[in-house]
């Protein structure tokens, strides 16, 4: 049985609309959809460039539908947290009365035997409006437009930026060598393996060798020593994007233990301020008091199940050109 573990990757980002775009979303708060005439065609939803040549348009901007008819069509049989709706539905282009492209949006229709190419939809508008293509909830069957719950009106300013939350979910394999390690610091034990192929000694949680693909087990674990020194450093001025818990600058550094070729990367240091970390520099590692063990594995580096740390151990520093040379 595989262990997997689940990760979450956020990009909150925010984005300026323009006179085209920005109008657009400024007309949904007020239930109106608009799109751009170009030529013979009405674009919606508007740009501000023809999308066959790129020159620009003049801002001719028109109102189109509220209803519309659906072109083609998908079924949703279930919808994930991202999607629009919580039950199953169909995402469908409509192309609005008085519009030539269609809009690609939800329609909440019952089963997929309620859909079907040529019908008619009408939008379900938000009550709270907020100038997103989401203050129309989805369409609806039939021509007459509604509003989910009280109509709470129109912005009080023209829309002119747009939040974006974009944001990907994965999920990785845990290797059993990467339980290991993380056990042994729980134990305030740091344990490596040993290739038999290359004879290397590698830490973290891999679990194959990178040059003989060994599959690591109990069998080649050997024990490290709890001392080495600094081969490499960074400094990190943390930026204040959602969910960012530093606030000064801080310092990972590479680890080399003694009397091994292990290197351990990107470990936090204690009690060493950023001015004085340094190449050569000689650490002694931390461990956490019970209760107080970091959750995260032993593959991608940084502090893992006791081990919080390394801080200055009071030896001179290595004078060692070679030291950083040293990243693996
Ligand atoms: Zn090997």
């Amino acid at each position: 049985m595989v262990r997997f573990t689940e990760s979450t990757i956020t990009f909150p980002y925010t984005r300026s609309l323009g006179p085209v775009v920005g109008a657009f979303m400024t007309a949904l708060t007020e239930k109106r959809i608009l799109g751009i005439r170009n030529g013979e065609q009405v674009i919606c939803p508007p740009m501000e460039w023809d999308p066959s040549t790129g020159a620009e348009l003049p801002r001719d901007l028109v109102e189109v539908g509220p209803a519309g008819t659906v072109d083609s069509w998908t079924w949703v049989p279930e919808p994930t947290e991202q999607h629009p709706l919580d039950r199953p539905f169909a995402f469908a282009f409509v192309r609005l009365d008085g519009a030539s492209t269609p809009l690609l949006h939800a329609v909440d229709a019952s089963s997929p035997d309620a859909m079907s190419d040529g019908m008619r939809v009408a939008p379900r508008w938000k009550g709270q409006r907020i100038g997103h293509l989401t203050d129309i909830a989805c369409f609806v069957p039939g021509e007459e437009p509604q509003v989910d719950g009280d109509d709470l009106g129109p912005a009080a300013e023209p829309v002119q930026m747009m939040d974006y939350l974009a944001r990907i979910t994965y999920r990785n394999p845990v290797p059993p060598s990467s339980d290991l390690v993380v056990d042994a610091s729980r134990q305030h034990r740091l344990v490596g393996f040993r290739c038999p192929g290359c004879g290397k000694t590698y830490v973290g949680g891999r679990g194959v060798c990178p040059i003989d693909s060994v599959e690591f087990g109990e069998e080649h674990l050997v024990e490290l020593p709890h001392t080495g020194t600094i081969t490499n450093h960074v400094v990190i001025t943390p930026v204040q994007y959602p969910g960012q818990t530093e606030t000064e600058p801080f310092a990972r550094v590479f680890v080399l233990l003694d009397g091994s070729d292990a290197v351990l990367g990107y470990q936090p240091v204690i009690e060493l301020p950023v001015e004085d970390v340094a190449v050569g520099v000689r650490v002694s590692a931390v461990w956490a008091s019970p209760g107080e063990e970091s959750d995260e594995g032993g593959g991608m580096g940084g502090a893992f199940g006791s081990l919080i740390g390394w801080m200055p151990n009071g030896e001179p520093p290595v004078d060692d050109p070679d030291l950083v040379n040293r990243i693996f």
